[in-house]
């Protein structure tokens, strides 16, 4: 399918590269090269890009995790300012500070054009709470006010800090994509979800990655045994409702058919939108499974394109 969008691939600040090869630190840092490259072969038409993580969500001091949302934003928009036809992007914020975080995605998407926010997670922080998780009641108005901007929150993972959890400890392979992420970023989701978080601001939209960080499998499991005991759960609704209601899943870094088909099955495929999570994974393969995936054309158009036409407002130019 040629025309694609995707809307999880990633760039990075030079102190943002993190650990890795010197390839992976290349494509980061590359916005118009190779990466235009690699959509033309792949038939991405656009990509909306966000900061690697954890980045601002790993500074623990305020003012410097202000300071580097601030240089990031600058940075994507100067390079979306040169290829606005195929790049758009996410605001990072510094969440450490919620009243900073609106400054700075009012600004992002009111003076640059960025199309929404993608945060790395929990934030840390050097106050009474460590680790700080936005279903906190300090993070209320946050919400509210992205719910009137109406644009989409991007709950990207982050690893937890595995110190607290020792059933990690001597298994590293855990640790990162093939499981931690998914673990920590379902937990937070969770958490948004059951403490009535799209109660209270009914029109927001957030989005998961990799297919909805397992939360699509439990579904029914969780709801189930949530009915016969909430345990005081705030939620007014099922988690089921909020999934089909106010969460959009992508498929970056899931490219297999059964997870794809049961995120369609329990969420809707109005829900469910193509990426790829470059350069952490490889367009080829992403791009390759995608046009083969086993799908009606009309789903493969919604998935591939026209759902995040309308979640995001683009006009793309075909
Ligand atoms: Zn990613």
């Amino acid at each position: 399918m040629d025309g694609k969008v995707t809307i999880e691939e990633h760039f990075a600040l030079p102190e943002t590269l993190g650990p890795g090869a010197p390839e992976l630190h290349r494509r980061l840092a590359d916005f118009h090269g190779e990466r235009i490259e690699l959509m033309d072969r792949c038939g991405v038409a656009f990509a909306i890009l966000s900061l690697n993580g954890p980045a601002v969500q790993a500074e623990r001091e305020t003012s410097k995790a202000i300071d580097m949302a601030r240089r990031a934003n600058d940075l994507l928009a100067e390079k979306i300012d040169k290829r606005p036809d195929r790049l758009g992007g996410f605001a990072a914020l510094p969440m450490q500070d919620p009243e900073a975080a609106i400054r700075e995605l009012d600004r992002a998407v009111a003076e640059l054009g960025l199309l929404g926010a993608n945060v790395n997670g929990f934030s840390e922080s050097v106050g009474p709470t460590p680790q700080l998780y936005y279903d906190l009641p300090e993070y209320r108005t946050f919400w509210a006010a992205i719910e009137k901007m109406e644009v989409p929150f991007y709950l990207h993972p982050r690893n937890p800090f595995f110190d607290d959890m020792p059933f990690f400890h001597g298994h590293p392979w855990l640790t990162f994509a093939p499981w931690a992420y998914a673990l920590e970023t379902a937990m937070h989701a969770l958490r948004l979800m059951c403490g009535g978080l799209f109660d209270d601001c009914p029109r927001l939209q957030m989005v998961l990655g990799h297919l909805g960080e397992r939360i699509p499998f439990d579904l029914w499991r969780a709801d189930n045994c949530l009915q016969k005991n909430p345990k005081g759960m705030p939620a007014k609704k099922t988690l089921r409702t909020y999934m089909q209601t106010n969460v959009h899943v992508s498929t970056s870094g899931q490219f297999h058919d059964p997870p794809l088909h049961l995120a369609i099955r329990e969420m809707g495929v109005e829900r469910v939108l193509f990426s790829i999570d470059y350069p952490y994974e490889s367009m080829e393969q992403g791009a390759s499974w995608f046009n083969q995936a086993e799908l009606s054309e009309a789903e493969r158009l919604a998935i591939g394109r026209t759902n995040a036409v309308s979640l995001f407002g683009l006009e793309l130019d075909l």
